[in-house]
């Protein structure tokens, strides 16, 4: 079970894969961070022979899994993927709105986090899009994450305003930092 449950999850690297193209920052070092500590506590755990916590491994293992036995959920909705909790889930569907950054003319994509950041980042380079807060998604899916682990783990419910607020102000104090707007996270330090 431990080897099925290893190889579907690295078949399913997608959102790994997804930062790789996008200039790196603290924000998606973060956010993978985050999710190699996850993975490492579920291998772990499936290892040792514990019971498994359901939940957990069918969040890491995401896209195409089948709806599990029992779920904590934030909405109420079925099943919670990573496109859910970072697309689909009305409170972020809200958030989304709110930062002005339109979804795909189809929607967002329901099984593939790949496709949905790479809209995001793509979103990045459009001149239509200057008056949205498209730079800011990564804060933006900072902020989503750390809201539905809030609810998940001390039962707080963020509102969406108060994420993409945080998010706002979070993306404006890093862009500052830097001498020009492109400057690079690297450049930064060897100035
Ligand atoms: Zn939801």
């Amino acid at each position: 079970m431990a080897r099925v449950l290893k190889s579907r999850y690295f078949k399913n690297r997608y959102f790994l894969e997804a930062s790789i193209g996008f200039r790196p920052s603290f924000i998606w070092r973060n956010i993978l961070h985050g999710r190699e500590a996850l993975k490492s506590g579920m291998l772990r755990t499936i290892g040792s022979g514990e019971q498994t916590n359901v939940w957990t491994s069918n969040w890491l293992l995401d896209d195409e899994l089948r709806p599990p036995m029992y779920r904590q959920n934030t909405c109420g909705q079925a099943s919670e993927t990573i496109c859910h909790v970072l697309f689909l889930c009305p409170t972020t569907v809200e958030a989304w709105r709110l930062a002005r950054i339109e979804p795909p003319p189809t929607g967002f994509s329901t099984t593939s986090s790949f496709l949905n950041l790479h809209y995001l980042v793509a979103g990045t380079k459009k001149q239509s899009w200057r008056q949205s807060n498209i730079k800011s998604f990564p804060w933006i899916v900072w902020n989503l994450w750390k809201g539905r682990n809030a609810l998940m783990f001390e039962k707080t419910r963020i509102s969406a305003s108060s994420m993409v607020t945080k998010a706002l102000e979070e993306a404006e104090i890093w862009n500052k930092g830097g001498s020009s707007g492109s400057t690079s996270y690297c450049s930064k330090y060897m100035d």
